[in-house]
């Protein structure tokens, strides 16, 4: 599979970087590790008439900590930087679990930060070749009017599969978005439209510059449990990020957070009626944010394995994340 014909830019700084994509807005697209995006170009699935590599953009790239305490993460730090990195594993360790889990060792040395977080949503009938997809109808996510997964769905269910979201929205990260002129941040479960089609809500020209984590409550424990098929390289089946800050005697979940991934199409912030307010820490209190979970995942058959056993490992998962979470 060939790459199609593109303009190619390779800007060394932020400001060019923003100045080309005011230039060439809707017809751009950036370009971190590559492993998303290129994958999708030899598949036809995306034609750009200009490519603008973020890979000389060294201001992207690193982690520090900032004056107020919040972690900055630049788009373009690796999922290993990540890993190998001291003050995630030993300040946000729920986050290192996360990049752990994401793809398998190669790709985490190429894939970013910022290609994580702005992946594409997936289909097992529109990721494929050319000559795969012809053999159905163009689908809405390829500028069709059906949906080859959903039989009779009014709109594309393609899936959110990303690892590093759920766990980042558990811990609260902003993102920060720049355009030539500005700059903005936002609750990062804001980027996502939850729309198969179009999951990311940003401006054409805008730059996903990082990521802001606010400092870490040292009673807050974190969990991160993934399905995948082979341990060695899949994407989520279904993924559980669980953030809880809990009382000094650990009996009390004070506030938290639980968010799922791979079962819709976009990260579920689970809304759990309060329950991870002010609640007493106990077995059924486990088993009702697992309820939660199960309620909130909505998996369609567009991946490899049933929706109906998905869903049920979302209530599986939550428990287990949950219960490793607090003998962390
Ligand atoms: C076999 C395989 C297995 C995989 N398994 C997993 C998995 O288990 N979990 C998982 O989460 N992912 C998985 N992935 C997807 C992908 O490898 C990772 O998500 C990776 O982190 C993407 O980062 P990247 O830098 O390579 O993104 P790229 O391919 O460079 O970009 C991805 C998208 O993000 C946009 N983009 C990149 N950087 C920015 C930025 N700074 N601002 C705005 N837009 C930007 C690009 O234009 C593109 O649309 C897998 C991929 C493959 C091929």
């Amino acid at each position: 599979m060939k790459l199609p014909e593109f303009e190619y830019f390779n800007p060394r700084d932020v400001p060019s970087t923003l100045e080309l994509l005011a230039l060439h807005g809707e017809q751009a697209v950036l370009l971190g590790g590559g492993t998303d995006l290129l994958v999708r170009m030899k598949q036809g699935l995306l034609k750009p008439g200009v490519v603008i590599s973020l890979r000389g953009v060294e201001d992207l790239r690193g982690i520090r900590k900032q004056k107020d305490g919040t972690l900055m993460i630049g788009a373009l730090t690796r999922i290993t930087d990540l890993l190998e990195s001291s003050v995630i594993r030993r300040k946000y360790p729920g986050l290192a679990q996360a990049a752990g889990a994401v793809s398998a060792p190669p790709l985490q040395n190429m894939g970013t930060v910022g290609g994580n977080l702005t992946q594409e949503t997936r289909c097992l009938y529109y990721n494929q070749s050319a000559m795969w997809r012809r053999s159905k109808p163009t689908c809405f996510k390829a500028g069709g009017a059906t949906c080859n997964a959903v039989k009779g769905g009014s709109h594309c269910f393609a899936t959110y599969q990303g690892d590093l979201a759920p766990m980042l929205i558990a811990l609260s990260a902003r993102v920060v978005l720049s355009k030539k002129g500005g700059s903005r941040a936002i609750p990062l479960e804001d980027l996502y439209t939850g729309k198969g089609k179009i999951p990311v809500r940003k401006d054409p020209d805008e730059l996903l510059e990082g990521i802001i984590l606010p400092p870490p409550d040292k009673n807050t424990v974190c969990r991160y449990e993934k399905l995948r098929l082979r341990q060695a390289l899949d994407y989520p089946l279904v993924g559980v990020a669980v953030c809880l800050t809990l009382s000094e005697d650990k009996t009390r979940c004070v506030s938290g957070r639980l968010v799922l991934t791979a079962v819709g199409s976009g990260p579920v912030l689970v809304d759990d009626d309060g329950l991870m307010q002010d609640a007493e820490v106990s077995d059924d209190w486990i088993q009702s944010l697992a309820e939660a979970a199960y309620k909130a995942a909505k998996p369609v058959p567009n991946v490899l394995t049933p929706p109906a056993y998905r869903k049920r490992m979302a209530r599986v998962l939550t428990r287990r994340a949950l219960n490793r979470a607090l003998k962390d």
